[in-house]
């Protein structure tokens, strides 16, 4: 079980303004609402993501492409999960399936109740499913299992699984594109990794959108509440990653060609906002809007990767 806790930050992002969001991106056919679990049409070439909360305290990230919606993770209860989809102008049997990256809580938790109540298929590496069910993961209505490194596809999404270095049994971080597309358009999920790995670089280079661990500042990790054994294994090579490292990465993962770069999984207690986005700043040449934080409490709101 994940112990780090992570960070609340604010968002301006109202609910109002979220679905909003989502339905000029999507717009419902005439008569139609997205609750209502109607197929909406989307504009070609547009992916858009969007997230539930991010931080030990649960995680769900959001992909939308025209045909596909899926759910990146689940660690909320079901009820809690059912309030920030609603609060993004998702229902629940619009999810074609749940991912999941690895058995840690944050990730896990929310995952068997939502699947179950809505007969939501979930894809996930035989470890993550071997360790899940040692946590309660419980019966799955749909199990997919699925290779790292192997591509597969839901409807006119690809998604490729890719190796982290991370203290679980068989992790993943997932890259999507839209299947098909001569100029396909890439998007990462890449948290909860203790070092930016050579296999990692190459898999999640050149993305239009990346959703990126900003976990914790080595002195406030050092300074902080945690016991020596914690704190070893957060900034260890198996544990998250710290704002310089993410930072350091960017340039091999390629900064110019990204649309949206989300800080994520901070830290509550080794992090702050404001220390990612300092660690940021020299990478941005004073340009954040790019930029966004993740929080804990309401994620983010939907982003279009055109
Ligand atoms: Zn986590
Ligand atoms: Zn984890």
């Amino acid at each position: 079980m994940l112990l780090d806790t992570h960070c609340a930050a604010s968002s301006d992002v109202s609910s109002d303004e979220a679905v909003a969001s989502f339905q000029s991106l999507f717009p419902a056919p005439e008569g139609g609402a997205i609750a209502s679990g109607l197929l909406v049409e989307g504009r070609q070439g547009v992916m858009a993501m969007a997230s539930l909360g991010s931080g030990s305290k649960g995680n769900g990230t959001l992909i939308r492409t025209r045909e596909a919606l899926v759910l990146v993770d689940c660690g909320f209860t079901l009820k809690d999960t059912e309030a920030r989809l609603a609060r993004l102008g998702v229902h629940p049997s619009q999810l074609d399936a749940v991912l999941v990256t690895h058995e840690h809580g944050d990730h896990l938790s929310g995952v068997g109740p939502l699947a179950r109540r809505h007969k939501i298929p979930v894809h996930l590496t035989v470890g993550t499913w071997l360790a899940g069910r040692a946590k309660k993961l419980g019966i799955l209505p749909t199990r997919h299992l699925i290779t790292p490194q192997l591509e597969f596809a839901i409807k006119d999404l690809e998604i490729l699984p890719v190796t982290v270095p991370h203290d679980a049994r068989e992790p993943v971080q997932f890259v999507f594109s839209r299947r098909g597309e001569t100029t396909a358009r890439r998007l990462g999920v890449l948290t909860d990794l203790g070092h930016v790995s050579e296999h990692v670089l190459q898999c999640f280079s050149d993305c239009d959108a990346l959703v990126l661990e900003f976990n914790h500042d080595p002195q406030m990790l050092a300074k902080g509440p945690y016991p020596p054994s914690l704190k070893r294994r957060v900034g260890g090579r198996f544990g998250h990653l710290a704002n310089a490292q993410a930072c350091a990465a960017l340039p091999y993962l390629g900064l110019a060609r990204l649309q949206r770069l989300v800080a994520s999984h901070l830290s509550e207690h080794n992090n702050h906002p404001s220390l990612a986005r300092e660690a940021l700043a020299p990478w941005l040449e004073g340009d954040d809007s790019r930029l966004i934080i993740a929080a804990q409490d309401s994620g983010f709101g939907w982003q279009a990767i055109a």
